[in-house]
């Protein structure tokens, strides 16, 4: 068979699949839960047990409305899951396993629970790296057929289900964004960047004089890439400052002066509407043109009307295109001032100072009012504390503060034993040595993990991530460069003693010992624990203590 007539073959093919799909009457393997009747029907598994189980995890989701709290009442209550595994010696058989996070996670976004059949929910995608699976949007699936067959859960259910889960994967993941404003007078919780990292400050509080006073600390980035902590800085005169600026911000006058500077701006966005929209008239010129050119052409002479089809295609989508980025642009530019606006902002600088001063305002509310008109606020400080500020929209105002000193009591002798100690151990390791050698505080309290960064801080000590980087200790991922494998992998080593780390934080992360001249290789089929150190792995400064733990 040649070439030309197997592709032939394989689209066929595939366009039969294709429209078995959008009919429903594909048969695909079916999620546990769901089997094929004599007639290829798909219908609940008929086993009580396996469906009380898929109910189970349905009903408890609901209930606490997380896979992880999911997982959790399964192990709880020892109860296994069903699984059929497909391949291999056991394949359709039904088994009971221990329900993980991904089986978990699988059963709550695939639609097929809530009886619909679909098809295209993924994309393989061949780059040079090989083939690719990413998951597709909803309104991009190739089919979606609601009310194909019988289902465990409501469409309705399983679409708050998928709210539920995109919410909980903001919260915990790496770009979570401000949070909610809480109890706690931190005028600024949530809204603190670091301008020395780049990240979220978060807000601890500490009691002098049986007053709650805040800080503002950034202590590093998220797992895996530990770094020292960059910034502690005491919250009053920053919420002070800021709570000033707003004030100032919020009178008549100002609000007036903003708005006739938006009236000047809607000007102008007119002027570039126009000219936006005879973009698009040109476009659309453009493709009927081609349309033209296309109908005229002889149907017998086909390259050149598949060339004309071609063009016109191109001119279609250019059109389609600028005909979209318009009607964006527009939305987005749909501000217009009204009267009624006007007088809500005109009261409402009337009242901003009046309930800011009411000391019966409680926290939250002020914080709410901060978040009504700060984007964020980033912090910065070095001889000088810096606050700048970000208002919704755009505007920014930075203060510059002369630097905070804070009273320090602590003793001398505390000062000079945590400069020495930090060589070999962390914070955490230090104050529980400080404590059991009757050390105490300044304020004649026992140590803590923070106290001893914050002492670090203040005395200007050199930090623990410093110390260990000067003896030329590597970050996680750069060891995991240097040995080509993943971070994962790393840490496994790490713990089968295979690597010498030493820890850098109390957050349990490692700066890693160059495994030079010969660091470990991958050796499959060989267990950790027969992979001596000593053999593959020798230490090039022998002396140095073990990770400490
Ligand atoms: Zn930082």
């Amino acid at each position: 068979m040649s070439e030309a007539e197997l592709h032939v073959m394989q689209a066929r093919m595939r366009g039969g699949v294709l429209s078995k799909a959008r009919r429903g009457e594909l048969q695909v393997p079916l999620p546990v839960g769901f089997l094929y009747d004599a007639q290829s029907q798909v219908m609940l598994d008929p086993d009580q047990q396996v469906q009380q189980s898929i109910r189970f995890l349905f009903e408890s989701f609901r209930r606490l409305g997380s896979a992880g709290a999911v997982v959790k009442a399964f192990r709880n209550t020892k109860l296994l899951f069903p699984h059929r595994p497909r391949g291999g010696p056991q394949d359709g058989e039904l088994i009971w396993v221990k329900l993980g996070i991904t089986q978990t996670l699988f059963v709550l976004h695939n639609p097929r629970y809530a009886g619909a059949f679909v098809f295209g929910r993924t994309r393989t995608r061949r780059t040079l790296a090989g083939a690719r699976q990413h998951k597709v949007p909803q309104e991009e699936w190739h089919t979606l057929l609601r009310g194909a067959h019988p289902g465990y859960i409501s469409w309705e259910e399983y679409q708050e289900n998928e709210r539920r889960l995109q919410e909980n994967a903001h919260a915990l993941g790496p770009d979570r964004r401000k949070s909610p404003p809480r109890e706690g007078p931190a005028l600024l919780q949530g809204l603190v960047i670091c301008g020395i990292c780049g990240e979220r400050m978060k807000v601890i509080y500490h009691v002098r004089s049986g007053i709650r006073v805040p800080d503002y600390l950034c202590d590093g980035r998220t797992v895996d890439d530990p770094q020292p902590v960059c910034q502690w800085i005491s919250g009053a005169q920053v919420d002070s400052v800021v709570g000033q600026l707003l004030l100032e911000i919020m009178t008549p006058f100002a609000i007036e002066v903003s708005l006739a500077v938006q009236q000047e701006l809607q000007a102008r966005l007119e002027e570039v509407d126009r000219l936006r929209k005879e973009q698009v008239e040109r476009a659309r010129y453009e493709a009927d043109l081609a349309r033209h050119r296309y109908m005229r052409v002889d149907p017998d002479h086909r390259l050149v009307a598949d060339t004309l089809e071609t063009d016109w295609n191109r001119k279609l989508r250019a059109l389609q295109e600028a005909q979209h980025g318009y009607e964006q642009q527009r939305q987005k530019d749909r501000v217009t001032i009204d009267e009624e606006l006007r007088t809500r902002l005109h009261t409402l600088t009337n009242d901003f100072p009046r309930l800011w001063h009411d000391p019966n305002t409680p926290d939250r509310e002020r914080k709410r009012l901060v978040r009504l008109l700060v984007e964020d606020v980033t912090l910065i400080k070095r001889e000088q504390l810096l606050i700048h500020v970000r208002f919704h929209g755009g505007a920014t105002k930075t203060v510059h503060l002369p630097f905070p000193r804070r009273v320090t009591v602590t003793p001398q002798a505390v000062v000079s034993e945590v400069d020495r100690l930090l060589d070999e151990h962390s914070y955490e390791a230090i104050a529980r040595m400080l404590n059991e050698r009757g050390f105490v505080s300044g304020y004649g309290k026992q140590f803590g993990g923070r106290m001893i960064a914050r002492i670090t801080i203040e005395y200007s000590l050199k930090s623990r991530f410093d110390r260990l980087r000067e003896r030329g200790m590597m970050t996680l991922n750069e060891m995991a460069q240097r040995l080509g494998i993943s971070t994962t992998h790393v840490k496994i080593w790490r713990a089968a003693g295979l690597l010498r780390a030493h820890l850098c934080n109390d957050k349990n992360e490692y700066l890693y010992e160059d495994p030079r001249p010969n660091p470990p290789r991958k050796a499959r089929g060989v267990r950790l624990s027969k992979r001596l150190p000593g053999i593959e792995n020798v230490p090039y400064c022998p002396t140095e203590v073990q990770c400490e733990a």
